[in-house]
């Protein structure tokens, strides 16, 4: 039988409401135990053998960069002893944690993030089928080497393509235009595809080697957006920017100048608010600006990767190098 380890991170799947007809106003309160309480350990016979262990009970707005490291750590260090790990999480930055464990914990064991739309008192409830699935997700052999995972409402994500597009319902979660990788239906998990990019296990990264990372912030463009906002990252010496341009990265004429005043300083690397594939020196000139260009990465996403690629001391064409193969 495989050995599962699930750690309790909170989120609405850990969440209750007094109301079974609300879905959004409810209290962040159960336990992993009773996470688990709400599936039933008896569905998982025949399955996989579930020890639990509580780890941050936070809603995952409030979750931090030191938070990620713990969690990161924690779950390197449980998967040489157990065959899988499932992550019960709150919804809103999920895919900003997977895709951190994603880039730094180095092991081929399926690693699977889960929560809920719908808190478990609630009519209709996603949590106990999504946890279950999570769980048949982590004890599947077909799973190893796909990097961490997110399993919402039937549909396994990777970690570098899942995003949350809608606030409430249940299926909120896509891999935009990278499509699913895998299914769970009925127990059974369905393969299509793995990711070709470096991840877990073929990662340079190791959450083991740092105690903090450097700080990036993400700009989110918009018409007449200002340009201050750069002088204040440079007032708070942070050492990178992601800019979440408009269309294909786009900058105006005033966050322009910024960026190129900040040249040489400031890491900086641009990414679309849209969802696609920013090309390198295309409407914009990477080289002559000195920036990294952030490929299909969400402006979350990539903040996360050249986090680690800063803390890592990387030069210039090696961050570029990096935004290429993760
Ligand atoms: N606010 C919740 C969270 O991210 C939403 C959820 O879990 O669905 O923690």
């Amino acid at each position: 039988m495989k050995k599962i380890h699930i750690l309790a991170v909170g989120g609405t799947i850990a969440s209750v409401s007094s109301d079974p007809l609300s879905c959004t106003n409810y209290k962040t309160v159960l336990n992993g135990e009773e996470v688990l309480a709400t599936l039933g350990r008896e569905k998982l016979s025949g399955i996989a053998d579930v020890t639990v262990e509580d780890i941050i009970r936070l809603d995952s707005a409030s979750l931090t960069v030191g938070n990620w490291l713990t969690l990161a750590k924690r779950v390197s260090e449980v998967l040489e002893s157990c065959d899988g790990v499932v992550i019960t999480h709150g919804t809103d930055t999920m895919e900003e944690t997977a895709y951190f464990l994603n880039l730094c914990v180095k092991s081929a064991k399926p690693v699977v993030l889960t929560g809920s739309m719908r808190p478990a008192s609630a009519i209709s409830s996603d949590a106990a089928l999504n946890l279950y699935n999570a769980i048949v997700a982590a004890a599947s052999d077909k799973l190893h080497n796909c990097g961490v995972m997110i399993a919402m409402n039937g549909v396994i994500s990777a970690a570098r393509d899942a995003r949350k597009i809608h606030p409430t319902r249940p299926d909120a979660f896509t891999p935009v235009e990278m499509g699913c990788i895998a299914t769970v239906t009925d127990s059974v998990v369905e393969l299509f595809y793995r990711s070709a990019k470096r991840h877990t296990i073929g990662s340079e990264f190791d959450c083991r080697n740092y105690e903090t990372l450097p700080e990036v912030r993400v700009l989110y463009a918009y018409a007449d957006a200002p340009a201050d906002w750069f002088d204040q990252c440079a007032a708070k010496n942070v050492s990178g920017i992601v800019i979440a341009g408009v269309g294909n990265g786009n900058l105006s004429s005033a966050w322009k100048r910024k960026v190129e005043e900040l040249k040489g300083r400031i890491t900086i690397v641009r990414c679309t608010r849209t969802n696609g594939f920013v090309n390198f020196n295309g409407s914009q000139d990477d080289d002559a600006l000195g920036t990294v260009c952030g490929g299909n990465l969400s402006g979350q996403k990539a903040r996360i990767l050249l986090m680690f690629a800063l803390a890592a001391k990387l030069p210039l064409a090696e961050i570029r190098r990096v935004f290429e193969q993760y």
